[in-house]
């Protein structure tokens, strides 16, 4: 489970918001407790600062939600309830959300009944040294929720479960018949006689409705292709469940699908994993003689005891039958990812939802420092590499090192990833290297919003029309080279959107480059200069090509001058100014 995110409104919460995460720190630091994320207090801006400052409640609120992050929320219940209301359909997908009073006096349980809230509401409160509001009737009577099982287990049919617990509470007891080592601590009215009966087994359930049954996930299915042609993700899946069915095996007790390692690029085993909904791992078949193919990865990849159930009509596809639940994460490799994102300008609003979950899934994070802090706050358990700005190959050679361990690596650039940073050195990275296990790493490139539109957008549209962007940069290209795109550029009459401007190793460039531009445009040109667009402290000047002069910029500028049409007009008492380029020419 995630570690909660601590939501308060003002510095009144702040003292319970700190106790209720020295719990869950605590926790972070023993493994066993199953918290892999850092839990973090988020504050209101303006009014409490904290680890992680938001500036809407709802929206941080559904945010969280939406990302399946478990909620503490000091205030009143009411507000969190209104807040979270239209995303409230699905219920099958819901983090536990709790309402906790802001002196800590009342903690009270709202959403994620199966996703552990009550048990979050006791560990709290406990801490807090108050009782939790508890309402759901099975928790309250047998200490436990029955139809919630640990990491590791899944619960066959959610209708009879909850059939099988108002039994229950209507005086029934339960024989438990399997390990269910998490049930030995709950007050259930246990008897070896009862009728009703708690059953944990990889089985699939038979239907019969006085059994709540249990599955561990303990079976592994090893895949591999029957000819040089590879199979559809449907014919793998097919023939995954026709091999379950034929030995009685539920769908929940696949616990991965265990492919070899050569088809790790194969798209329709990723495809096929998905439908499953298990994890993907790899394995090289060792060479036992006189087992399938498809057994013999089993056996390579499996540590633990297990029972292998393969047909020799269906060489293709092999069981693995193990005595517990298995942790995925354990069974040979990963097919390593790489994802180059760009995190936009510099505030949450403007990277795209795609660059979040990328982080959210990474295990390895790398880029320049200052971006990597951008992207954070990351989990205690993500391993940062921060590196200086220009070591670019290196850092791209790196990231596939990784992830071709099986590694989910993220590259992070500011803005957009393929608009002067790292995705292309990331490409030339890999052309240039004949390593398979690097071809083989899942490599995709999430686009970001750039410095250029970040800053027309504030301005207005001065990129309308037509336009280019140019990089003053002459560290990987010689200075001729600009000077005869900006020539053409210039002549061509589009707007023009420099970055990299000016910086201190780069002292005169951006003059010589105004110089140029000057004559082809009219000193009443509009200019954009945007500083820091995104950040704090972040600024916008509109001036004109006369009025600019180079003590104006530096390497945190977006310079943008306009064309012969781009025109800026006030609007309003308040005297706002639009900045566009229309999108017409005469
Ligand atoms: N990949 C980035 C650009 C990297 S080049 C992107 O797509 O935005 C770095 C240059 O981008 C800086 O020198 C500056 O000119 C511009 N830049 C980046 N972030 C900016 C911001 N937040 N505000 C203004 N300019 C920015």
């Amino acid at each position: 489970m995630n570690a909660p995110a601590i939501v308060i409104l003002g510095t009144g919460a702040l003292a319970t918001a700190r106790r209720i995460q020295a719990l869950y720190v605590e926790r972070g630091a023993h493994a066993a407790a199953g918290v892999a994320t850092a839990c973090q207090v988020h504050a209101l801006q303006g009014r409490v600062e904290a680890d992680v400052s938001y500036s809407e409640l709802g929206a941080q609120l559904r945010e969280l939600y939406a990302r399946g992050t478990p909620i503490v929320a000091l205030c009143a219940a009411g507000i969190v309830i209104r807040c979270l209301a239209p995303l409230l359909s699905n219920k099958g997908a819901e983090p536990p959300v709790l309402a906790v009073a802001e002196d800590g006096s009342a903690v009270v349980p709202l959403l994620g009944g199966l996703a552990g809230v009550n048990v979050m509401a006791r560990d709290i409160a406990a801490a807090l040294a108050v009782q939790p509001a508890i309402t759901t009737s099975g928790e309250l009577r047998f200490g436990t929720c029955v139809l919630n099982p640990p990491d590791g287990y899944a619960l066959a049919d959610l209708g009879q479960g909850k059939r099988f617990v108002s039994d229950l509470l209507a005086g029934e007891s339960t024989r438990i018949e399997g390990d269910a080592p998490w049930l030995d601590d709950a007050q259930l009215p246990r008897s070896e006689s009862a009728r009703l009966a708690i059953r944990v087994t990889p089985r699939a359930w038979d239907g019969r409705e006085d059994e709540l049954v249990i599955h561990p996930r303990s079976v592994v299915a090893a895949v591999v292709s029957d000819d040089a042609d590879a199979d559809s993700a449907d014919a793998i899946v097919a023939r995954v469940r026709a091999a379950l069915k034929a030995h009685g095996l539920a769908m929940l007790s696949l616990a991965a699908l265990l492919a070899p390692s050569a088809s790790m690029a194969d798209p329709a085993l990723a495809q096929a994993a998905r439908l499953l909904e298990v994890p993907l791992r790899f394995s090289d078949a060792g060479a036992e003689p006189g087992e399938t193919n498809a057994a013999r990865l089993l056996h390579t990849a499996l540590r633990v005891p297990h029972e292998t159930l393969h047909d020799d009509a269906h060489p293709n596809v092999a069981l693995a039958l193990c005595s517990l639940a298995i942790d995925a994460a354990t069974l040979g490799r990963a097919r390593g990812r790489l994802t180059v994102i760009g995190l936009g300008p510099g505030c949450a609003e403007l990277m795209v939802p795609a660059a979040r979950t990328a982080l959210n899934e990474a295990t390895d994070v790398l880029g320049y420092d200052t971006y990597v802090k951008m992207a954070g706050p990351l989990r205690a358990d993500q391993r940062v590499h921060g590196t200086d700005n220009r070591k670019e190959m290196q850092r791209a050679r790196h990231a596939f090192e990784l992830a071709s361990e099986g590694r989910s690596v993220v590259m992070v650039s500011s803005g957009d990833p393929g608009v002067f940073a790292m995705a292309a050195a990331v490409l030339e990275a890999l052309e240039a290297s004949s390593n398979d296990a690097w071809a083989a790493v899942e490599l995709s490139i999430v686009p970001g919003v750039s410095a250029a539109l970040a800053t027309a957008a504030q301005a207005g549209a001065p990129l309308g029309h037509d336009f280019c962007m140019l990089s003053l940069s002459d560290n990987l290209k010689p200075w001729t080279i600009i000077e005869t795109r900006l020539r053409h550029a210039a002549q061509a009459d589009l707007v023009i959107a420099f970055y990299n401007p000016v910086s201190r190793a780069r002292p005169w460039q951006l003059d010589k480059a105004l110089d140029i531009v000057r004559e082809y445009r009219a000193p009443s040109t509009q200019v954009v200069l945007g500083r820091d667009i995104g950040r704090p402290g972040g600024t916008l000047r509109t001036l004109t090509l006369g009025e600019l002069c180079s003590a104006d910029v530096d390497m945190r500028t977006m310079v943008i001058v306009g064309s012969s049409l781009t025109r800026k007009f006030a609007c309003g008492d308040n005297g706002a100014q639009w900045v566009y380029t229309p999108r017409w020419y005469e």
